[in-house]
């Protein structure tokens, strides 16, 4: 505002400036003709009552005439100068007439010779000074017989002049002074109300409450001044509203119990939310950026594979010998991370314990289910009665499920304590599908069914042999047992540099809306033809298991009353890392 108000006075006295300079220089070229013209009238006149006087001598060169002659120009200040009609110098004041030259072509003398009252301001070689000259013909009868010139220095003649010029000169530079100094008390007023309103809207920007355009700015500025203040007033509103909106958005930021961070791209943390500041007090210490107080690899890479994938990433993190679970999610349009922290080590240690607790049940379980199974069989031998034999049939029936049962819990505990670390070698799929369709042949027999293999030849792939084992074990053992007539293909070929491999039945089939749920631990379709099968629910989450454990895919089609068909995309190779 300041600067604003220092432009438009310099304006304002640049205009003033040019104008009365402009009006002083016409002034004074005005004086200055005047002074000339009055100076020329006051010279032709006494040219001309000289040329009166000289009327009546006989002769230019009368001594008496000389001396009126130079007591006129004494008095007058002036130069007299008689010159005949040849151009000589018959008389003159300041000089002796015979030292100067002939006349005749000086302009005035030869203007006035030809009957002119003639002036001219030349400079004069006889005087070495500028000056001007007035030259009266002298007539006697009718006759021009010589000319009469008076002559004045010119600054004499203009001395007038210079004296108006100087007073007009400072006259102006008062109008100057006087007219800035107006211009500033002017321009200060015209301004204070807009000072005001800049100091105003900087309160409120700083935010200062209950600030309002005083009455004597309302007087002065009207409409601007009423729409200042609603301005003013929606702006409190606008910032109340933001303010309510930040304070529930920290609440519920802080009200959750995942750690949330806040970084852009160079890791510059913009926001840590309370649970974040407990689980990671160093991080509320005033760290600019979150690897300053948070020195896990773990989370860089986390953050890299978010920002090239664009999708959320998870990964885990050990700190202080507790175990995190860390998502970060990319924001392309804000250009930032945010980081969500759990702490799971109690739940890792719960599933832990519980792995231990299944895999240790399931060893305890074996030893004597076999015992059991030994003596039923033994009991088989037995002379029973038909009761007798009916509930041996119930109790091996039911032993068997429980050895089935173990037998799947012991596989899945195994799977799971055996977690990514895979035995990887070269495997030959064909080659155990058939040694899985020998296992089977004789109970699909049994049933009527055929169990065949469709195979093209497909390269060797790098997995566990005892895992794929059981995958297919699995698919052809729920095949064999949900079918009842028709049969059983195992196809097996190539596909997205892996093996596809298929598992389709002509049995029961799956209704569509448990299709969803079947991979689930312990999901069966129908509780008792699962009962009646042996059937435990866990076999497809052990296949689930194994395929993500190989970085496959599995999906499952069906169509109830017709078959089901479970596809298997397998790669040819992969890094668990991955
Ligand atoms: P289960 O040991 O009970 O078979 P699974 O985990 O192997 O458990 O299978 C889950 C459920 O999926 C089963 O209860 C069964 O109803 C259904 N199911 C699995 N395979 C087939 C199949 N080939 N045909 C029809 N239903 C199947």
């Amino acid at each position: 505002m300041k600067k604003f108000f220092q432009k438009i006075l310099l304006a304002f006295c640049l205009i003033l400036v040019f104008i009365i300079l402009l009006s002083g220089i016409f002034i004074i070229r005005q004086i200055k003709s005047a002074v000339l013209s009055n100076q020329i009238n006051e010279l032709t006149e006494l040219a001309s009552a000289l040329t009166v006087e000289i009327q009546p001598y006989e002769r230019m060169d009368d001594s008496q005439l000389e001396k009126i002659l130079t007591t006129q120009a004494r008095i007058s200040k002036t130069r007299v100068s008689l010159i005949d009609v040849s151009g000589k110098v018959v008389f003159d004041t300041e000089k002796e007439a015979g030292e100067l030259e002939s006349h005749r072509y000086r302009p005035e003398i030869n203007r006035a010779l030809s009957g002119e009252v003639t002036w001219t301001a030349r400079y004069s070689d006889t005087l070495r000074k500028k000056m001007l000259y007035v030259a009266v013909p002298i007539r006697k009868g009718g006759q021009i017989t010589g000319v009469c010139r008076v002559s004045r220095f010119l600054d004499l003649a203009v001395e007038s002049y210079q004296k108006a010029r100087n007073r007009l000169l400072i006259c102006l530079a008062l109008f100057m002074i006087l007219g800035g100094g107006l211009s500033y008390l002017f321009l200060r007023k015209l301004f204070r109300p807009l000072q005001d309103i800049a100091l105003l809207t900087e309160k409120v920007a700083s935010g200062e409450q209950g600030m309002a355009v005083g009455p004597l700015l309302r007087e002065n500025l009207g409409e601007l001044a009423s729409a200042i203040n609603q301005l003013i007033s929606r702006n409190q509103e606008v910032n109340e509203l933001l303010r309510e909106n930040k304070e529930l958005l920290q609440t519920i930021i802080d009200s959750t119990e995942e750690g949330w961070l806040l970084v852009d791209e160079a890791g510059r943390i913009i926001l840590a939310n309370k649970s974040l500041r407990q689980m990671f007090p160093e991080i509320g210490e005033g760290s600019e950026f979150y690897w300053q107080s948070l020195r896990c690899p773990e989370i860089n890479e986390i953050l890299q594979k978010a920002h090239s994938s664009e999708r959320p990433v998870e990964g885990q993190l050990e700190k202080d010998g507790r175990i995190y679970s860390c998502q970060a999610n990319w924001l392309p349009l804000n250009r930032r991370f945010l980081l969500r922290f759990a702490d799971i080590t109690e739940i890792r240690e719960l599933a832990r314990k519980k792995k231990e607790f299944v895999s240790n049940l399931a060893h305890e379980l074996k030893t004597p289910l076999t015992a059991i199974q030994g003596f039923l069989e033994t009991m088989e031998e037995e002379n029973l009665s038909e009761d007798g034999k009916k509930y041996l049939k119930i109790i091996q029936r039911n032993t068997e499920r429980l050895v089935n049962l173990v037998e799947d819990l012991s596989r899945i505990a195994e799977l799971e304590e055996k977690g990514t670390e895979l035995k990887k070698e070269a495997v030959n799929l064909q080659e155990i599908i058939q040694s899985v369709i020998k296992i089977y042949s004789r109970r699909a027999e049994e049933k009527g069914l055929y169990l065949k293999l469709e195979a093209e030849t497909v390269p060797e792939i790098f997995a566990d042999p005892y895992q794929m084992e059981q995958l297919i074990l699995n698919l052809v053992d729920n095949a064999v047992r949900y079918t009842e007539k028709g049969g059983i293909t195992v196809k097996l070929e190539s596909k997205d540099r892996g093996v596809l491999l298929s598992v389709s039945d002509t049995g029961i089939g799956i209704p569509e809306e448990h299709l969803p749920r079947i991979f689930e631990r312990f999901y069966v379709v129908d509780k008792s033809r699962s009962r009646k099968t042996g059937g435990t629910g866990l076999g497809l989450s052990i296949v689930k298991h194994i395929v993500l454990a190989h970085r496959g895919k599995i999906e499952v089609k069906s169509s109830p009353g017709f078959g089901t068909t479970f596809i298997v995309w397998l790669p040819a190779s992969f890094e668990n890392s991955q």
